[in-house]
């Protein structure tokens, strides 16, 4: 992969990175078979006569994948000389230990990179161009806390949760916190509904939002969304913005019975999502008793079979773990389901002659975090929901801040 840019390395809490990275270090120390490598770790010579020797221990993945980073920039003495600007340190008196520090100290933004290499499952290599439409604020400590949680279990693919404050008119202002769920496995990352209830719960108590979600791809370079972290993002985005749309409502209910009804909701499109959300307010400001609680009971029962299929807690592994056939038979459940909720809602409109009002209903922006451990890759993408044409993923470019 080749990169092109002068600005885009985010620069994480030093401090915090630098002890952990002495921990991996010294487990290399202990681990390597090349005594070579093991004698410059534990000698730790300066960096700018021994760079080249370097060389000989690429059969080490981390010696392999701290190159790999330098070449990523135009020449390596020119990375480091960057680097060291930005430390303020002298490019001839930096260790090789100092150099490991600094490649775990750093993030490269992706929305910087022109375009990355993408390999299919066939093996061929694509560029794909990176579009940038606006931008996040980012706090260094959520960034440097998900970089720490993918790098230490950086053979698995990690989960957590990005939550901030989201401006009256639903936008971003600022991702504060990165709230870490789990490892999943070498290829799945995996979130369960317990946990984005949790999530949500205790994100309410201290008012702030969940405002987007990350995983890390251990085994890629280059932080590009896979068509099921795409399905997932899009469900996270219909459960946060009708979620949002519910708490700005001020309707008496539970928040458990809120995000309940978000979550059902996020399995249909968003044109049905709007219809049916038309309809519940309609009923709710003609203080019609029925709506909400019979919605809901339609939703459980009509949607249990989605919670059922996708194991009890589990619902979201992202890997092309459920077949064309059984989403195909998933999408026809689910439009059957509409069809008999939206009958039946449109019937109590019916019978009290009303019609359902239009509602003004935004897709909320929601931060899909993608980091690769290896090449300290990062980067946050969206849908641009306004836009109809099919190329309407976009990255943000990152503003860490303080
Ligand atoms: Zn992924």
């Amino acid at each position: 992969m080749s990169i092109e840019y002068k600005q885009g390395l985010l620069e994480l809490d030093y401090k915090q990175t630098e002890a952990t990275t002495d921990k991996t270090v010294q487990a290399l120390i202990e681990r390597t078979k090349l005594p070579g490598l093991r004698k410059i770790l534990t000698e730790n010579p300066l960096l700018y006569n021994k760079l080249h020797y370097l060389e000989n221990f690429k059969s080490n993945s981390l010696i392999k994948d701290l190159l790999d980073w330098l070449d990523s920039f135009k020449t390596r003495v020119r990375a480091i000389e960057q680097i060291c600007k930005i430390r303020g340190l002298n490019y001839k008196s930096i260790t090789i230990q100092q150099l490991i520090k600094f490649y775990y100290s750093y993030l490269i933004d992706a929305s910087f990179l022109r375009y990355v290499s993408v390999i299919d499952k066939k093996g061929n290599i694509s560029n794909l161009y990176i579009q940038v439409l606006g931008a996040l604020n980012i706090t260094k400590n959520s960034l440097t806390n998900l970089a720490e949680h993918a790098r230490l279990f950086r053979k698995h693919e990690i989960s957590g949760f990005l939550s901030g404050i989201r401006n009256p008119d639903g936008s971003i202002q600022e991702i504060t916190q990165y709230i870490p769920v789990t490892k999943g496995t070498e290829t799945h990352a995996v979130f369960n509904q317990i946990d984005l209830i949790r999530t949500i719960k205790k994100l309410n108590n201290i008012n702030e939002a969940l405002v987007g979600f990350c995983h890390s791809h251990p085994n890629m370079g280059a932080p590009v969304f896979s068509s099921e972290d795409k399905r997932t993002h899009l469900f996270f985005a219909k459960v946060c913005s009708t979620y949002h749309y519910f708490s700005e409502l001020n309707i008496h209910f539970s928040d458990y019975r809120i995000f309940k009804l978000s979550f059902h909701l996020a399995n249909y499109k968003i044109a049905q999502i709007k219809f049916i959300l038309a309809a519940i307010r309609t009923m709710l400001r003609k203080r019609l008793r029925i709506p909400f609680g019979l919605a809901l009971i339609h939703f459980s029962r009509n949607l249990s079979f989605v919670t059922q299929i996708k194991n009890d807690y589990t619902f979201f592994i992202m890997k092309d773990t459920y077949n064309a056939n059984i989403r195909k038979d998933i999408q026809e459940r689910l439009n059957i389901a509409y069809n008999d909720l939206k009958e039946k809602l449109q019937n109590i409109l019916n019978k009290f002659k009303i019609e359902p009002e239009t509602i003004e209903f935004n897709m909320l922006p929601f931060a899909g975090a993608v980091i690769c451990p290896r090449s300290r890759n990062f980067g946050i993408v969206d849908i641009d929901y306004d836009n109809n044409t099919r190329n309407k993923w976009f990255y943000y470019r990152i503003i860490g801040k303080k």
